[in-house]
């Protein structure tokens, strides 16, 4: 059996060759070397330690919606926040941990009567998922929000910072080379009735357009500049396209799903395919929004 290299106090939240695919909305994928469920910021720190002194890959995982994860699984460590999830509400900040879900920090926001995250209804996953990906739609992002980010940086070192100095692009940012433990957010006093019906309103309109209750990882494509890659995969004919238990969903061009037996190998082959025929047909080549691990460790070993 392998052995366990972490601090004997973490051994009770260190578990060895865990399963990953019911960790993630798609369920595909093989299981993680070392999966560490951290209730601390000790925790967090003793974790990337270890994988820092012994050279072992660190990924994060928040809720998995967003992620593809290798059949053979990933090597290295796996760090989960999901026990960290506190959201204290102070006027009109959000101290909120990145474990928190961040369906539950939009219904907290709206029972506080603070505007702004309702933007942020129906997207599944954490706050710490949200921030690495700079989580939005057509209302806004999370960024938008942001005062700042408690994380512990590429260097290993403990650090907040805030919104102006933090690299945020189109569903992605910077902190994804990290470990984001906490944010504050900004709102703007609302109205909670008011709050609850926007938020309930943006996520009818979600579950209205996507194929909501199916295994999938949202968005597979980012879309190319003011183009849409649902309408461009629709367009060039991919609706329905297959491969093993992946198929393209007929609601979403943009969304694959897995019909129940599918592996990683064939979404990343039905992703391969519809990036040809889009490029043949549109002259574009989409870009992944999905993150495929294993990519590169998070902190340089
Ligand atoms: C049905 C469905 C609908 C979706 N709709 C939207 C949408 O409208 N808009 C949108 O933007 N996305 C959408 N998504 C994608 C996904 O929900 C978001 O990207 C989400 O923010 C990912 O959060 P997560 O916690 O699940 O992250 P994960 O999928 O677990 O991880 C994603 C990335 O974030 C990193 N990460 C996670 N936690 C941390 C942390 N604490 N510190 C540092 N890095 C971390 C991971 O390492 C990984 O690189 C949708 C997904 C599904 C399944």
């Amino acid at each position: 059996m392998t052995a366990n290299p972490f601090p004997r106090r973490l051994h009770p939240r260190v578990r060895i060759s865990e399963p990953l695919s019911n960790r993630t909305t798609l369920r595909v994928g093989g299981p993680a070397e070392y999966f560490v469920e951290a209730t601390s910021l000790r925790d967090v720190a003793d974790t990337v330690n270890t994988a820092h002194e012994i050279g072992l890959p660190l990924h994060v995982i928040g809720g998995g919606s967003n992620l593809l994860i290798a059949d053979e699984g990933i090597p290295g460590v796996v760090l989960s926040l999901h026990c960290m999830k506190k959201i204290n509400v102070f006027g009109a900040k959000v101290h909120v941990q990145a474990g928190a879900k961040l369906s539950t920090l939009v219904n907290r926001c709206s029972a506080e009567g603070l505007a702004g995250p309702q933007s942020l209804a129906g997207i599944p996953g954490s706050v710490g998922g949200a921030l690495a990906m700079n989580a939005g739609g057509r209302y806004g992002e999370i960024a938008d929000y942001v005062e700042r980010v408690i994380w512990i940086n590429p260097q290993g070192e403990l650090e907040s910072r805030y919104k102006e100095e933090i690299d945020f692009g189109y569903r992605i940012s910077e902190l994804r080379h990290g470990v984001v433990i906490e944010a504050v957010l900004q709102g703007a006093p609302g109205e909670r009735s008011e709050l609850i019906g926007r938020a309930r309103e943006i996520l009818q309109q979600k579950l209205a357009a996507q194929p909501y209750s199916e295994f999938s990882a949202g968005c597979a494509f980012k879309n190319p500049i003011g183009q849409s890659a649902g309408r461009m995969i629709d367009l060039a004919g991919c609706k329905g396209l297959r491969v093993g238990g992946a198929t393209v969903s007929d609601r979403h061009g943009n969304f694959i799903i897995n019909t129940g037996d599918a592996r990683a190998r064939d979404v990343l082959e039905l992703m391969r395919q519809v990036t040809q025929r889009v490029l043949e047909v549109h002259g574009v080549e989409l870009q992944p929004e999905v993150q495929v691990w294993p990519g590169r460790s998070l902190l340089a070993a």
